[in-house]
């Protein structure tokens, strides 16, 4: 959850990539990491909307509340810009697919600003479907190339960042899907 208003003029338009990489493990609703929910309707949204699970109503992206520009939205970007450790001063890129908006301008430019925050940035990938993404905290190593005022070296380090995540030894999430919204407990 985010805990933070949305931005009013913005909705998720046919984005519903967090109801495809986001797990759930909830009594009516369970499904792993990287399952499309198949309540979803792909490129459209929930459809179950009016009956969904409260977590499904109180998740939202950081694109839905920070003013990033429309190329952030994650189902063009590829990445997921995730709400947990924002108010705690993290940002954590969940990079869904690898699309050339990471060597934009507006990437580049967004990950110097948080930086010159002083917010601490993680870079996140998803594994096969059912297996935990993983995820490592690069602050210090990107700053090396912006403090070098270095763009193609940024750019290396993204990717040099993403290769080593994409090694990683896989670990099963645990979650069996399961998807009985609305109906009866028994
Ligand atoms: S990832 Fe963000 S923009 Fe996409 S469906 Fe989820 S909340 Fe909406
Ligand atoms: S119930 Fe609806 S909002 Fe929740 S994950 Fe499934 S499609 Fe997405």
């Amino acid at each position: 959850m985010t805990g933070l208003p949305l931005l009013p003029d913005r909705t998720c338009g046919g984005c519903v990539e967090c109801c495809r990489y986001i797990p759930l493990d909830l009594p009516e609703l369970a499904k792993p990491t990287g399952e499309l929910c198949a309540y979803c309707i792909d490129g459209a949204g929930c459809g179950v909307h009016a009956i969904r699970p409260q977590t499904c109503r109180t998740w939202f992206c950081v694109w839905r509340v920070v003013e990033l520009s429309d190329d952030w939205r994650p189902d063009r970007s590829g990445v997921i810009v995730r709400p947990d450790g924002l108010q705690d001063g993290e940002i954590t890129l969940y990079v869904i697919e690898r699309t050339d908006f990471l060597e934009s301008d507006d990437f580049f430019d967004t990950v110097v600003h948080w930086l010159d925050n002083d917010i601490r940035l993680a870079l996140s990938i998803p594994g096969p479907v059912g297996t935990y993404p993983v995820r490592a905290v690069v602050t210090d190593y990107l700053k090396q190339a912006i403090t070098a005022g270095d763009r193609d070296l940024f750019d290396r380090l993204v990717a040099y960042s993403l290769d080593s995540l994409a090694n990683h030894a896989w670990q099963p999430d645990g979650v069996v899907a399961r998807y009985a919204v609305g109906e009866t407990p028994s």
